[in-house]
C-alpha cells in the first residue's frame, strides 16, 4: 500500500501490501497469515506439503522442498520478507534467503536455537540456569555422563525434537545401552530428570529496534508430552514471573533476535527457575493471545518483521487447550458455548497425537 508516487523504500516499515514470505505451512503460519491479512499483508507460503493450514489462507504457495534452491530463489523474488513458522529449516535454506531478502529471525539464532546443546551454552553463558547438561556421542560418553549427573536422566536427540519426541528418560538401573540405541543417533544430549513442580513459558517479542514486549508467563499443563493446557497467568510469584520474563528478554537481548521467541522454563521444588527449550516462533502456549490480548502474538511477529511498532500486550487471565487427536470431534461443543473461542486448524486427517485446533475461554479478571 503506497501512494502512487512513493518509493517506499530506505529503513521504513514494509508497509501494508506487501507480501511476506513464511516458511512452513503448518497451524502457526495460518495463524500468522490470518493476522498479516488483517493488517493488509499479503502471505506466500513455503511448504513440502500441498494445502497445509497455512496454504488454505494464504495468498500463494509454493510446494517445494527447503533444499530446491531454485524454488527457494523464485520465492525470494516474489516476498518481501521472510520469516518461519517451522524452526528447523535448513540452515543452508535460512542462509541462501536471508541473503537475497530481510529475513528474521537471523539465521545465526536459528543455529542456537535448532541445537539443544547451542541453546543450553547461551542461557548459561548468561548467568541462567539449566537442568544439569552433557553432550553425548555414543554409548560410553553416555554411561559417563549419566555417572556425573546422577539419579534420573533424560536423553534427548540434540535436534529435531518436538513434542517428546526423541527423547528416553533413564532411570537408575536402566540399561542405558538399549537407551542410546533407541535414539538413533550419535548427536545427542543427556539432561537431569527435574523434578518441576510446573512448566512455566514466557512468550516475547522483540523488534528490529531491540524493543521488547513480553506477555506474563503462563503456566503450562502436558498430556503424553504434548502440551494440552495453558494457564494465563501463572500462579507464581510476582517476583519469580519478574524473573522469567527478565530472563526471556535477555536472551533475546543477547541474541539480538528479531520476532517471537518462546522460552520454556521448570519452576523447580526449591523456587528456582530452569530454562528448558526455546521456540523462535510464536508457541503454542501464546495462542491464548488472540482473545486474551490486546495483540496477539501473530500479529507481534508481522509487526517485528515488517518494521511497525510492536502492539500493546495488555492481557486478561486466560485458558487455553488443544484439540489434539480425537478432541477435535468435540467441536460442537465448543462452538455452542458462548464463552469459547474456537480455532480449527483445517486438517483433513485426525491422527492421534496430532494438533487439530484449540479452544481459548477468556476469564473475568481476578
Ligand atoms: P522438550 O522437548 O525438551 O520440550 O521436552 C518435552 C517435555 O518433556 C517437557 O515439556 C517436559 O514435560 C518433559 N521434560 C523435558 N526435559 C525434561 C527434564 N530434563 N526433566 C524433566 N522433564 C523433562
Amino acid at each position: 500500500m503506497k501512494r502512487s508516487n512513493s518509493s517506499g523504500s530506505g529503513g521504513e516499515p514494509l508497509p501494508p501490501g506487501s507480501t511476506i514470505g513464511i516458511l512452513g505451512g503448518g497451524q502457526l503460519g495460518r495463524m500468522t497469515a490470518m493476522a498479516a491479512a488483517r493488517l493488509g499483508y499479503r502471505v506466500h507460503v513455503f511448504t513440502p506439503e500441498a494445502d497445509g493450514p497455512c496454504a488454505q489462507v494464504a495468498a500463494a504457495q509454493t510446494v517445494a522442498a527447503y533444499d530446491d534452491f531454485a524454488a527457494l530463489s523464485a520465492f525470494a523474488d516474489a516476498v518481501d520478507v521472510v520469516t518461519l513458522e517451522f524452526e528447523n529449516v535448513p540452515l543452508a535454506t535460512a542462509d541462501f534467503l536471508s541473503q537475497r531478502r530481510p529475513f528474521y529471525p537471523s539465521p545465526a539464532c536459528l543455529a542456537v536455537t535448532q541445537v539443544r546443546t547451542a541453546e543450553k551454552s547461551e542461557v548459561n553463558k548468561l548467568g541462567f540456569a539449566t537442568a544439569r547438561w552433557a553432550p553425548v556421542h555414543s554409548a560410553d560418553a553416555l554411561e559417563h555422563a549419566l555417572a556425573i549427573i546422577g539419579g534420573s536422566a533424560v536423553l534427548k536427540t540434540n535436534r529435531f525434537g518436538y513434542d517428546g519426541k526423541g527423547q528416553v528418560k533413564i532411570g537408575p538401573g536402566d540399561d542405558a545401552a538399549a537407551a542410546w540405541a533407541s535414539l538413533k543417533t550419535d548427536d545427542a544430549i543427556l539432561e537431569g530428570f527435574v523434578d518441576f513442580v510446573r512448566e512455566i513459558s514466557v512468550v516475547l517479542v522483540r523488534g528490529q529496534n531491540g524493543l521488547i514486549e513480553a506477555y506474563p508467563a503462563v503456566e503450562n499443563r502436558h498430556r503424553d508430552h504434548i502440551l494440552s493446557e495453558t494457564i494465563v497467568p501463572a500462579a507464581i510469584s510476582r517476583s519469580l514471573a519478574a524473573e522469567a520474563e527478565r530472563m526471556a528478554a535477555s536472551i533475546a537481548g543477547d541474541m539480538d533476535y528479531v520476532g517471537v521467541l518462546a522460552v520454556e522454563m521448570f519452576e523447580t521444588r526449591d523456587g528456582r527457575l530452569l530454562v528448558n527449550e526455546l521456540a523462535p516462533r510464536p508457541h503454542n502456549s501464546g495462542h491464548w493471545t488472540i482473545e486474551g490480548s490486546t495483540t496477539s502474538q501473530f500479529e507481534q511477529l508481522v509487526r517485528a518483521i515488517c518494521g511497525l511498532p510492536l502492539g500493546s500486550v495488555d492481557w486478561r487471565p486466560s485458558r487455553m487447550i488443544n484439540l489434539i487427536g480425537d478432541d477435535a470431534l468435540s467441536w460442537q461443543d465448543y462452538v455452542a458455548d458462548p464463552a469459547a473461542h474456537l480455532h480449527l486448524y483445517g486438517k483433513p486427517e485426525i491422527r492421534p497425537g496430532r494438533k487439530m485446533g484449540h479452544v481459548t475461554w477468556v476469564l473475568p479478571a481476578p
